[in-house]
């Protein structure tokens, strides 16, 4: 295919799973039990994704207690009471804190990475968790031995290798998930917070030449759990001038839930740099409905008239769950919104003759 397209990453678990991860935590079911389930759950979500004919895939993130508490699940120096996030249906999520230092990570997306390998025939895609997320582990009264400033170094050491080490067991490429860019902006509109949410992140990039960037992207997103979303009353035209100051050679950007997808697509056109691939996203995993190929077709074309086509690809807005507990969402009507995104990208590159 001519025009890219790549998931996000997140699959719904199967109620196996779910019903596996609760027994195990009850005690009713040993490690190597609950390991077998992952193993099914990886296996099944990358053979549905092969079937709806998805060029990259990603292990659905079957094994990821949720996108941003992976690397610090099972650490000791780590507490409840950290920043609660609010969402538009009135759910929050709570983030825990750190209690100790130094920082490390418990767990690097390798393990995710090597998981997937072993059952894809085709590129896999590896999704990490940003810096600037995990910068808000800090508690803000401070710790009594450990400064922000030494965590901030820990934590882009950490960034670092969690990307590396996803290279080096085969990923053919990295997204970093930075669904906290819009926000940012809403929490603090004068946007320093989004800027140093930037500048952190940059600090994690800089360590990788320029073939490794092209291969690194950054997502951005309102923030998808339940089918509701914490941003997306922020305009993007609010976001979007700094957010592709990363310097990433890829963009994952949503867009097919936006009421204005012209004025999206014009602001991403006017402040993208002239390397950085722009992924728009073209099916909505919150919207229940199913969108047709041919829906999909019409968004690419639409983006297609904003977007250079050697520059343009097309993606999910978002992950389709995640948070490991998330089910408002069913497994078949994420492989169908997949199968759409890639058969309507197929047609419209046929149309634009690519
Ligand atoms: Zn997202």
């Amino acid at each position: 295919m001519a025009i890219p397209t790549e998931p996000i990453g997140s699959i719904p678990r199967p109620r196996a799973l779910l019903e596996g991860m609760q027994a195990f935590q009850a005690g009713n079911i040993d490690r190597d039990a609950l390991d077998a389930l992952f193993d099914d759950a990886v296996r099944e979500t990358i053979a549905a994704e092969e079937a709806a004919g998805s060029p990259v895939v990603t292990d659905g993130e079957q094994r990821k207690p949720s996108f941003v508490t992976y690397p610090i699940d099972g650490l000791d120096s780590i507490g409840p009471g950290g920043v609660t996030i609010p969402f538009a249906d009135g759910h929050t999520r709570q983030l825990p804190k750190l209690t100790a230092g130094p920082f490390r990570y418990a767990t690097y997306a390798d393990a995710y990475v090597e998981g997937a390998k072993r059952f894809a025939h085709r590129p896999v895609k590896q999704a990490v968790i940003s810096a600037s997320a995990l910068s808000l582990l800090y508690p803000q009264e401070g710790l009594a031995d450990y400064s922000q400033a030494e965590f901030l170094d820990d934590l882009v050491d950490e960034a670092e290798q969690d990307i590396r080490r996803s290279f080096a067991a085969g990923a053919d490429s990295v997204q970093i998930d930075f669904t906290e860019g819009r926000l940012a902006v809403k929490l603090d509109p004068s946007k320093s917070l989004l800027q140093s949410f930037v500048d952190l992140n940059n600090r994690v990039l800089d360590r990788f030449s320029d073939e490794e960037r092209a291969r690194i992207g950054v997502h951005t997103c309102p923030g998808g759990d339940h089918d509701s979303t914490h941003s997306a009353d922020v305009d993007y035209a609010e976001l979007l001038p700094l957010l592709f100051e990363h310097r990433a050679g890829r963009f994952y950007i949503e867009l097919a839930g936006e009421s204005d997808r012209p004025g999206v697509l014009r602001a991403i056109a006017k402040h993208a740099k002239p390397d950085q691939r722009i992924f728009v996203g073209v099916v909505d995993p919150i919207d229940p409905r199913v969108e047709s190929a041919e829906e999909v077709r019409d968004r690419v074309l639409e983006a297609a008239d904003a977007i250079p086509l050697d520059r343009l690809g097309t993606t999910d807005d978002c992950g389709f769950a995640p948070f490991g507990d998330d089910t408002g969402t069913a497994r078949e009507t994420a492989f169908a919104k997949i199968r759409a995104r890639v058969e309507g990208t197929a047609l419209a590159a046929d149309q634009l003759g690519v």
